[in-house]
């Protein structure tokens, strides 16, 4: 009884070692950070591009990850950190060369998988480095991936637990603790107790997510339920949503995930819309679509409601901030239900920001 208390209190109370990756820390008292990934290779760099990578960010992306197949790309990769604000990550796979060339740009943090770059006098060289230049290295398993030796285990998530410490203890006999340990599975409940027991015997922050979890809404569904488990319990550090589509929806993703946990380190607007029926004569679909881009990139705690009909929606929407709703061209604008502005429909959008840039 007496160990399942001193158990319970160590998982409820433990202590994350934190690690700073340029502006932002993961573990200690930081909040969960949330990340994700560019998905296509860049041969040139433009305003285009950097307004892309700075608009993941407006939308609440703190940690932006980039693969770094070749050498060349690593100058690219340098060039991009010094004309962006988030921290830069670049994922490594293979070559050792690259990871060192990482190193003499403005890249806090490299994703390296010991296993892949060969000797171990490489992987030294790489550690060297790091700890010349402050990088941190994430290591990692993925159940997709374990080595030989660990797919026959029967149990597959001590496997991926292994096959990370594996890594892990490499890395600690030379001495370096500037780590960030992802593992990661495509099935929800392998994901979480892989998590779990990495977390009851480390204290190095975890990057959580569902791997190739899919398009838009299996991912969100499947990352919602594998990863809230974790995040409640204090299980996690950064996350990113793996989704087969736009980085941008990976960053809603995430953040609407953490909102709803109540974990969100940035302020976000809780948007409450309802889902339209024959009583709508306000077109909440067209009207979500076309303000949510705005809403996403709102830097203030507030929730906005967009409700179809006059008939239930202000008053089932009294407990937001702000909400939108009509009947025909007449469209209402109300604060905690009451009315303080009536507009058409063709003012509706811009006056709707006024009223949100007041609050
Ligand atoms: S708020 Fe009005 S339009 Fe929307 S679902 Fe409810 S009754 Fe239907």
């Amino acid at each position: 009884m007496i160990l399942l208390l001193f158990l319970c209190y160590y998982i409820i109370m433990k202590r994350i070692r934190e690690i700073r990756i340029g502006k932002i820390c993961l573990g200690g008292d930081h909040p969960v950070a949330v990340q994700t990934m560019w998905d296509k290779a860049i041969d040139v760099i433009d305003e285009t591009l950097i307004a892309s990578i700075n608009k993941l960010e407006t939308f609440g992306c703190q940690l932006i990850r980039f693969a770094a197949p070749t050498l060349d790309s690593v100058t690219i990769l340098g060039e991009i950190a010094e004309r962006i604000n988030m921290p830069l990550v670049a994922d490594i796979h293979f070559d050792y060369k690259i990871a060192l060339e990482c190193m003499n740009y403005n890249i806090p943090k490299i994703r390296i998988n010991p296993g892949n770059i060969g000797a171990p006098w490489k992987v030294e060289e790489v550690i060297k480095k790091a700890k010349d230049t402050n990088t941190v290295i994430r290591i990692g398993a993925n159940g997709g991936s374990l080595p030989k030796d660990l797919k026959k285990m029967k149990n597959r998530a001590e496997a991926i637990v292994k096959a990370a410490e594996d890594q892990l203890e490499f890395l600690e006999k030379l001495n370096f603790h500037n780590i960030v340990v992802s593992l990661k599975s495509s099935d929800i409940e392998e994901n979480y107790f892989t998590n779990e027991a990495f977390y009851s015997r480390h204290d190095y922050p975890l990057h959580l997510g569902i791997t190739e979890a899919g398009p838009l809404i299996p991912s969100i569904v499947k990352s919602s339920i594998g990863l809230s488990r974790l995040l409640e319990k204090g299980i996690g550090n950064t996350i990113r949503i793996s989704i087969s589509d736009d980085p941008l929806k990976e960053v809603i993703a995430a953040n609407e995930i953490l909102s709803a946990l109540k974990l969100n380190s940035t302020k976000r607007v809780d948007l409450i819309s309802c889902p339209k029926c024959a009583r709508s004569s306000f077109d909440t679909h067209t009207f979500t679509q076309e303000i949510q881009d705005y809403l996403y990139s709102v830097d203030k705690d507030i929730s906005v409601a967009i409700m179809g009909c006059m008939v239930n929606g202000p008053g089932e929407s009294s407990h937001a901030d702000i909400g939108i709703s009509g009947v025909g061209n007449t469209i209402a604008i109300f604060k905690k239900g009451e009315i303080i502005r009536r507009e058409t429909a063709c003012s509706a959008k811009e006056a709707f920001i006024e009223e949100i840039e007041k609050l």
